[in-house]
């Protein structure tokens, strides 16, 4: 089976995890400050802090915020449904915007009122912030596709228009740590809120004793390990090749695919880079090519189910109709193969079987 997404860990990673199972810190230890030390770098964030997963990275980010049951969070529809959960951790209310059909991002034109913002990079195609009619009191960018993406800003992740930005190094995204993820910030103050978030809301107090710790908030052992942060460390250094890889993966589809019946995914503008964590295309008869792909051995995908059609958002106040560019790009969608170990051989096998399912 060729996947739709996959990791690549060479020997020297695997190095660097071994090395840490002998040494004095399993988790909590030094290897979690070189690796946000090293996110730092890559993003030009002043903050990063790692966590145990994506999904605790967006919780963790909307805490931080303050963000609470009098809220109004808006996201993409078309994303994991931990994009718009994270509101729900912290008691919002959630509630979606329209994708724009040039982009498969929620259209930042159409982002109304709003206590926050969770914009996802659908696909590692930053979406433009640049755009938003009145900026929201919290922005967060759910960067889960995006790491090593750019705009004109800058690299994604230096929240240069957001407070915070979310990543996942599950290993299907840019970088793997197993399970992991961070969130990066300029704020010094959201960087220790998510801190204490990521460690039961503890707060040192060497005045009270060496021992003593505080405990004023509450917050969840969403700490990320040594083993997993070295891991991180060795895989960050190689993102410029990933994505390089990725992008190369993307131009050779959009050659082979030109003359298919298909709609082929949006390419990033000038000025901007994308990370392409999936290379998304829209076919006809969809659940057929799905199932014809998957016969023939290529692990498709669909990214992704509209998160309003989930029966946890399925509360009666809203229905595809008020989202339908969503619907219509939801009906095609198809994930094709695209990770930086994919082969040419592996891509024109892709592409073949494609083009048999389409005939
Ligand atoms: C992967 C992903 C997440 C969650 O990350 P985990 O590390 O799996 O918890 C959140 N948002 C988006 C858009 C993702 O793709």
């Amino acid at each position: 089976m060729i996947p739709y997404g996959r990791q690549l860990v060479e020997a020297d990673d695997i190095a660097a995890v071994v090395d840490v199972l002998g040494s004095d810190w399993l988790t909590g230890g030094p290897r979690i400050d070189d690796f946000e030390r090293a996110l730092c770098a890559q993003t030009g964030a002043a903050h990063a802090v790692a966590f145990a997963n994506g999904t605790a990275a967006l919780h963790g980010a909307l805490s931080a915020a303050g963000i609470g049951p009098a809220d109004r969070v808006l996201t993409s529809p078309l994303s994991f449904v931990a994009s718009a959960n994270c509101a729900r951790f912290v008691g919002a209310h959630t509630d979606f915007v329209d994708i724009d059909p040039k982009t498969l991002n929620l259209d930042p034109a159409a982002v109304g009122a709003c206590d926050a913002l969770v914009a996802v990079h659908y696909s590692g195609l930053p979406v433009d912030l640049t755009s938003i009619p009145t900026r929201p009191r919290v922005v967060v960018e759910d960067a889960a596709h995006a790491l090593g993406a750019s705009t004109p800003d800058g690299p994604v992740g230096n929240c240069a228009r957001s407070d915070m930005c979310t990543f996942s190094f599950h290993p299907v995204k840019a970088i793997t740590t197993g399970e992991g993820g961070a969130v990066t910030t300029n704020s010094g103050a959201l960087a220790d809120a998510l801190r204490r978030f990521r460690s039961h809301g503890t707060v040192r107090r060497p005045d009270l004793g060496g021992w003593y710790y505080d405990v004023a908030t509450l917050g969840y052992n969403y700490r990320m390990t040594d083993l997993q942060a070295a891991l991180g460390v060795s895989q960050l250094a190689k993102l410029e090749r990933f994505v390089t890889r990725r992008n190369a993966v993307a131009e050779r589809y959009h050659g082979l695919l030109a003359s298919l019946p298909i709609d082929l995914p949006p390419v990033a503008p000038p000025g901007v880079r994308h990370a392409y964590h999936l290379f998304a295309v829209r076919v006809p008869n969809r659940r057929a090519v799905y199932e014809a792909m998957h016969a023939a051995g290529i692990g498709v995908q669909v990214h992704y189910v509209p998160i309003y059609k989930h029966s946890l958002y399925a509360d009666g106040s809203r229905s595809g109709a008020d989202f339908p560019e969503t619907e219509r790009a939801y009906d095609g969608l198809l994930s094709l193969p695209i990770y930086p170990a994919l082969t040419e051989a592996d891509q024109d096998r892709v592409v073949e079987v494609l083009e048999r399912c389409l005939a």
